[in-house]
């Protein structure tokens, strides 16, 4: 909106108040309507298709865009096309960097785009990378806050003014101001560039803008809030409502707001939508008025791609599936044998063994990031149950397998106390057990991605205690954790996160953050391949310490192998949340089962008078092995009438 303009005529006074009644009605009203199509950090996505596990992903990709900007222009051929950054990195799209115009860049000129905002991502590379790019985008790159060194020289141009009809629409870019933080080990990407407040130069290009513009546009590669000291989009529309409607990305997220009447929209990252925003313009005299703005993210889920770009870029697609594809080493046996701890299968239908014990896939996984981060402890969870790596090609995109979310690694200093909240924080992921559990379950309310797994201590988990307080025998070089002692733990990004909420650490304990040092290769599922080759040799095999168990339960119960039988032919169902989301919610129970008359138990009744050595010595067996088999958490209390198991 145009704060010089302050004459409102009582034509465009009447027409704001119809607009709430006869919003369709206005259509016909207004002189001009003017379309803005936004896409943002696609990060290197053509085809729907994920390289890194080499399968589809069905909401990304500018082949989907395009069949929505095609039907968007045949609507209105003048509609203008803005990309916010973060283009041409992630998703393989390094594999295309030493051609002379990259294949995103190539795609973004296919399609018409008309401006393209630098994002952070954009500085990943050499800086003769970038310029190459800038200077092949056949539309205008704009960032008004990106200066050369010492000089009041901008870097690329800081906004462009359309003329559509007559209608004079201003586009201002924008980028985070941090990318010499983010860029801290290679300041070559960056060289002879200085990255200026966003607040500030929103103030400086509106000033620059005043008179030359009829809507005015923002095509930040923002996020709703700020980060790092720089302010976000929200505050921008707060100070500044000369905006019309402001584009935004950066944050990944999905949203349309109006903020101190800006409207505010972002569609996601990958492509999982096309934002648009439709301007109604009415004549007053030489100039155009905004008369109303509406937004929206057209998704792409279920839109077809375009066969053309389809077409064009199909060299990318195969080469990046075939790099998914490459070798980098040698595994020599299957990390886990029994992946489902009841059938055995791999796919995981009963009690996941990677979240029982101990396993060469958590343990590696650990090991990466204690070698990476220089860590005392490390933790991780599995993000898949049926986490394995088999015998024989280990290719790139079978670390997705084991890993399946992009995190980076973070190490952080942190006391002993505070490590022992965190395992215990951790371990609340069992239920407890009660006399008589055969399996051992999880709580329905915690998803299996918030269980850690530690390595640098040993320690136990007693799992007839509550959940925090259950934590025992927490030993570091054969020593007690001292809980006034810091120790270096190595977690993802996204528990260092956690930890934080949870008070247990700050920003500034953390002394390692692989994204800062390699950025997306600094990926915990990169620096797996990156130890697998530069410190194996491309030779793995599984090994596994078990410096961690689970006691007070008796994992070879005589009843064992007849319930897990029932359990294999189906008869015997293992339990499942009701939204279906979490497995093995509640544990078998013999003593359950027996009252269903689905086993024959073979047990004791206790009489007045009984101790438990002696009902374990009748029955030829010690009163320890007795009071494990029972779940018993204390062998010195048995009470008249109590059922004590007995082996078959
Ligand atoms: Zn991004």
């Amino acid at each position: 909106m145009k704060r010089t303009n302050v004459k409102i005529s009582l034509l465009i006074v009447l027409m704001l108040v119809l607009t709430t009644f006869f919003n369709v009605a206005m259509a016909d009203s207004a002189d001009a309507t003017i379309t803005i199509l936004q896409t943002s950090d696609l990060h290197g996505r053509i085809y729907a298709h994920d390289y890194a596990t080499d399968s589809p992903d069905s909401d990304a990709g500018l082949a989907k865009i395009e069949t929505l900007i095609k039907a968007e222009k045949a609507k209105n051929p003048d509609a203008l096309l803005i990309d916010c950054g973060d283009t041409v990195q992630d998703n393989s799209a390094e594999l295309f960097n030493d051609l002379p115009v990259h294949p995103m860049i190539q795609a973004l000129n296919k399609m018409g785009y008309d401006i393209w905002t630098l994002g952070n991502h954009e500085f990943n590379f050499e800086k003769s990378f970038l310029d190459r790019n800038i200077a092949a985008f056949e539309g205008t790159v704009i960032s008004a806050n990106i200066y050369k060194t010492g000089t009041d020289e901008r870097y690329v141009d800081g906004y462009k003014i359309f003329d559509v009809n007559g209608v004079k629409i201003a586009v201002v870019g924008m980028t985070p101001p941090m990318i010499p933080l983010w860029e801290a080990s290679a300041p070559s990407h960056f060289a002879g560039l200085e990255f200026k407040d966003v607040v500030e130069e929103t103030e400086k290009v509106i000033g620059e803008l005043e008179g030359k513009y009829d809507i005015l546009v923002g095509a930040y590669h923002i996020g709703p809030d700020g980060e790092h000291g720089y302010e976000g989009m929200e505050y921008i529309a707060e100070n500044f409502p000369e905006f019309d409607v402001i584009f935004g990305g950066h944050a990944h997220s999905k949203y349309q707001k109006e903020v101190n009447g800006v409207k505010l929209i972002e569609p996601g990252k990958y492509g999982w939508a096309l934002a648009k925003a439709e301007i109604q313009v009415v004549k007053n005299g030489e100039e155009y008025d905004v008369v109303s703005v509406t937004t929206e993210n057209i998704e792409t889920k279920t839109v077809d791609e375009d066969q053309e770009i389809l077409d064009t870029f199909k060299f990318v697609h195969d080469q990046s599936v075939a790099d998914a594809n490459t070798v980098v080493g040698t595994i020599s046996n299957d990390f886990i044998l029994m992946p489902d701890y009841i059938t055995g299968e791999a796919s995981i239908s009963t009690m996941p063994t990677s979240q029982i014990k101990d396993t060469s896939v958590i343990d590696l996984i650990n090991e990466v990031q204690m070698f990476y981060s220089n860590s005392d402890v490390s933790s991780a969870a599995l993000f898949n149950f049926g986490s394995n790596l088999h015998e024989g090609q280990f290719k790139k995109k079978d670390v997705a397998y084991i890993y399946k979310y992009p995190n980076t690694l973070v190490g952080v200093n942190i006391t002993g106390e505070n490590l022992l909240k965190y395992m215990e924080w951790s371990a609340g992921y069992y239920n407890t057990t009660k006399p008589g559990d055969i399996t051992v379950s999880f709580n329905k309310d915690i998803r299996g991605y918030n269980y850690d797994m530690f390595s640098g201590v040993d320690y136990e988990i007693n799992l007839l205690k509550e959940a925090g307080n259950r934590i025992e025998n927490v030993t570091f070089n054969g020593e007690a954790i001292d809980p006034t002692k810091v120790y270096k733990l190595s977690i993802n990004n996204y528990r260092f996160g956690t930890l934080m909420s949870l008070g247990l650490v700050t920003m500034d304990d953390k002394y390692y953050d692989s994204y800062e040092l390699l950025q997306d290769s600094g990926r915990i599922r990169d620096l797996i391949i990156k130890y697998t080759v530069e410190e194996k040799q491309g030779n793995l095999a599984p090994t596994v310490d078990n410096n961690w168990k689970i006691t007070n339960f008796d994992f070879n119960n005589p009843y064992k192998d007849s319930v897990f039988a029932l359990v294999k032919s189906g008869d015997v169902a293992i339990p499942t949340s009701e939204d279906g989301r979490t497995s093995n919610v509640e544990a078998l129970n013999l003593f359950k089962l027996k009252d269903e008359n689905i086993i024959k138990l073979n047990y004791y009744t206790v009489k007045t008078g009984d101790v438990l050595w002696k009902i374990a010595k009748n029955n030829g067996m010690t009163w320890n092995d007795l009071a494990q088999m029972n779940g018993l958490n204390n062998p010195n209390l048995i009470f008249p009438s109590q059922q004590i198991i007995l082996p078959q």
